[in-house]
């Protein structure tokens, strides 16, 4: 695995991330196979883990906690990110509906909880999971402070935020955001031009691509999409990547990668298999440097269309 800056950080991280969004659908999946899926990609070089605080309703964080007890070393080799901020129907009460909750009493709770479910001092990047209508930048900023202060967050980032939004909430924090996660793969390509990885290059921010593989559309299948990537058709594309992935000795995923990898903002696809071979495998994307002529020919396909 070839590693790379959290930018501006100093601090090294694997040119691919491990998310663990779905090592945790119930309780005996997080202990065998999440456990699993977690050793492995620690194992094949993976030093930066995804987490929020509904992964799993919390198990996500739980069982990474439990490996990362049980591992010598490893909680000294890995950067801990997590997210906050999305609050689920029911949470705290019955009646309550789905909503997003910047708010300063919610961020501070939820990263006590957070760091209790992992069982660490401290998170190293902690993200806003995605932006709150309501939400006040000064109001964000002092929370932040205030978890920095008290040594319980390193850095802090967001996720599914516009560039002006991240200006916005820049404007307003003492410290640099350091990441703006974001949908990003060939199914998704409006990172590409509506000014995310510009901001991102101009502001010295690592953008973080979720779902680099639209949940699998662009891979050997999906198990589970979201609800916007139902309608993502992805048939040219594979067609297109497939011919590459000959032609270079890889697989349709590693190229879907490798041409994320390929953009000069410094994407760091977060990989989202819970199974070994494919977390394995993945790594593979990091050591091809796709041709210009034939980034362009995938875009092609992505696009449905010739440039002008
Ligand atoms: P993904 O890598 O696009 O999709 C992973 C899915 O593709 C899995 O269900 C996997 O199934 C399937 N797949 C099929 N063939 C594959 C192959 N050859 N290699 C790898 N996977 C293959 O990513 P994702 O899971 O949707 O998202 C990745 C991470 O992004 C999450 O874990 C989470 O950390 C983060 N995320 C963030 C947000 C946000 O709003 N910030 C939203 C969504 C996700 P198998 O498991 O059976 O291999």
């Amino acid at each position: 695995m070839t590693s790379t800056e959290l930018a501006g950080t100093g601090r090294i991280i694997s040119r691919l991330a491990y998310g663990c969004w779905r090592i945790a659908p119930d309780a005996e999946f997080a202990g065998t196979r999440g456990r699993a899926a977690v050793l492995a990609a620690y194992e094949a070089g993976y030093t930066l883990f995804d987490h929020a605080d509904i992964y799993g309703n919390g198990r996500a964080e739980e069982i990474f906690g439990k490996v990362l007890r049980g591992v010598g070393g490893m909680r000294e080799r890995v950067l801990i990110a997590t997210k906050c901020g999305v609050r689920k129907a029911g949470d705290p009460t019955g009646n309550a509906p789905h909503r997003y909750d910047l708010s300063r009493e919610h961020i501070l709770r939820s990263c006590e909880e957070s760091l209790r479910r992992l069982g660490v001092d401290q998170i190293d990047l902690y993200q806003l999971h995605r932006p709150d209508w309501l939400m006040d930048p000064g109001e964000i900023a002092a929370a932040f402070e205030e978890l920095r202060a008290a040594g319980k967050v390193a850095e802090f980032g967001v996720s599914n935020f516009t560039p002006t939004q991240v200006s916005t909430l820049q404007r307003a924090c003492p410290m640099q955001l350091r990441v703006n996660q974001v949908e990003i793969s060939l199914a998704r390509q409006a990172p590409f031009i509506d000014g995310t990885l510009e901001h991102c290059l101009a502001e010295k921010m690592t953008p973080l691509a979720w779902s680099p593989l639209a949940g699998g559309l662009l891979a050997e299948g999906a198990n589970r999409v979201l609800p916007s990537q139902t309608a993502y058709r992805t048939t040219d594309i594979l067609r297109v990547i497939d011919r590459i992935g000959t032609a270079n000795g890889l697989s349709r995923s590693e190229i879907a990668l490798a041409w994320l990898l390929r953009h000069p903002a410094g994407i760091v696809p977060i990989i989202g298999s819970v199974q070994p071979d494919r977390i394995w495998s993945a790594v593979a994307a990091t050591q091809c440097e796709l041709a210009r002529e034939d980034w362009y020919r995938i875009l092609e396909a992505a696009r449905g269309e010739c440039l002008p």
